[in-house]
């Protein structure tokens, strides 16, 4: 803190209230002597702060608690479920994308579909703030909406959080959050899908139980690896950490892995384990065979016999242990999520979690919880959604706008 700042009193009672949210999003429910206690402020802060915030209506008191017999009634606090907002999106390539309204403890409220023709900048931003106009309209009049986040398939610088460099979208250097802001009078945040969703994860294990970090590995039509360190998103310094699509090939002696991916490379991880990747591999093994696009692996586990098929799973699993091997002598996060938009069998699950285990070179208590989890394209702007939500938790320039 510099000096100016620690002579500013209302900056230590912004850091102050944020130290309370934070508490009270973590714990659900407590009272103001609970709150003394966990946040180490002063009792008279705690009942200030309180009523701050229940003036705000960000914060309410549950009325239906058992009432002390004697004294004044302590009713227990929480997080306010409605009056304040926050809205997601997900850009993602495709055409129709849902805009979608969160309260702030994350739950879905209502959403509208946006339809881009074109993902010229401008054309994107002329569909969002006319999207967020006419949700904001779909909410009770009195709402209040905390920010927007807008969820990418692409590289974000984190000082500017402008597009460095979409693929999907075709973008190279895109400042969207002065363009949406010209247009937009909200706080914005844009962040790397990815990222998003990890947090988005990261935040809801944080409610039962504390964890200092979480890799979430997410296999789609790509891949991509979300990190959480310290509770907060580590995106590197130009915002490319976790751009694993093309960081191993697997050449090995399989003529089907001999397919080369558009980056120039001999079967890329990618290749290996995404939906998209594990379908031309399908495609290519089973000539003139449809139906298996959309849950590869349970496809194929129908008709997993010697030489028909078993080769995938085999590599799929192995590739996957391999990526689990790295992350863990990486990073040696908390635990790891692999988080996917297809099944993966209770089999292939099991022998991912084996090879894994029989991979890893450190000793075996470094071996991570893994929880397999899918995603539904609705999970990206909750992760949109997280990122201001953690943002109004941790960040006092966030409050200047409340
Ligand atoms: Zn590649």
């Amino acid at each position: 803190m510099t000096k100016s700042q620690a002579n500013d009193m209302s900056t230590m009672r912004k850091l102050n209230t944020l130290l309370l949210l934070r508490t009270l999003y973590q714990v659900q429910t407590a009272s103001r002597s609970d709150l003394t206690r966990l946040t180490d402020l002063s009792s008279s802060a705690v009942t200030s702060i309180v009523k701050d915030l229940l003036n705000k209506r960000l914060l309410i008191e549950k009325q239906n608690y058992q009432q002390r017999s004697v004294g004044r009634p302590r009713l227990p606090l929480a997080i306010n479920s409605r009056c304040w907002y926050v809205l997601g999106l997900h850009l993602s390539g495709d055409n129709s994308v849902d805009l979608v309204s969160f309260n702030l403890q994350g739950e879905y409220i209502n959403r509208i579909k946006l339809s881009f023709d074109s993902f010229a900048p401008a054309a994107v931003t002329k569909v969002i703030s006319e999207g967020v106009a006419t949700l904001s309209t779909k909410l009770e009049p009195t709402a209040r909406l905390i920010g927007l986040g807008v969820s990418l398939s692409g590289v974000i610088a984190p000082q500017t959080g402008h597009c460095t460099y979409s693929e999907r979208l075709n973008w190279h250097k895109i400042p969207l959050v002065s363009l949406l802001s010209e247009q937009i009078d909200l706080p914005i945040i844009i962040e790397r899908d990815v990222n998003a969703l990890a947090l988005a994860e990261y935040m809801n294990l944080e409610k039962g139980e504390q964890k200092s970090s979480l890799a979430v590995l997410m296999v789609g039509n790509g891949l991509g690896l979300g990190l959480i360190i310290n509770g907060q998103i580590y995106s590197g310094v130009q915002g490319g950490a976790g751009e694993i699509s093309h960081i191993l090939n697997f050449t090995d002696r399989d003529q089907l892995d001999k397919e080369q991916c558009y980056c120039g490379q001999l079967a890329c991880v990618s290749q290996l384990i995404s939906k998209k990747g594990i379908s031309k591999q399908i495609a290519k093994l089973f000539p003139g065979k449809t139906g298996f696009a959309e849950q590869p692996l349970l496809w194929l586990q129908d008709r997993s016999k010697p030489g028909n098929g078993l080769s995938i799973l085999n590599r799929v699993a192995v590739t996957t242990a391999l990526l689990l091997k790295l992350i863990t002598e990486t990073y040696d996060p908390a635990q790891i999520i692999i988080s996917s938009n297809f099944q993966f069998d209770r089999e292939s699950q099991q022998k991912i979690l084996n090879v894994y285990g029989d991979r890893l070179t450190l000793p075996v208590e470094f071996k991570k919880e893994v929880i397999f989890k899918n995603w539904s394209s609705f999970s990206w702007a909750w992760g949109a959604a997280a990122v201001v939500i953690n943002n109004f938790l941790n960040s006092i320039d966030f409050w200047r706008n409340l």
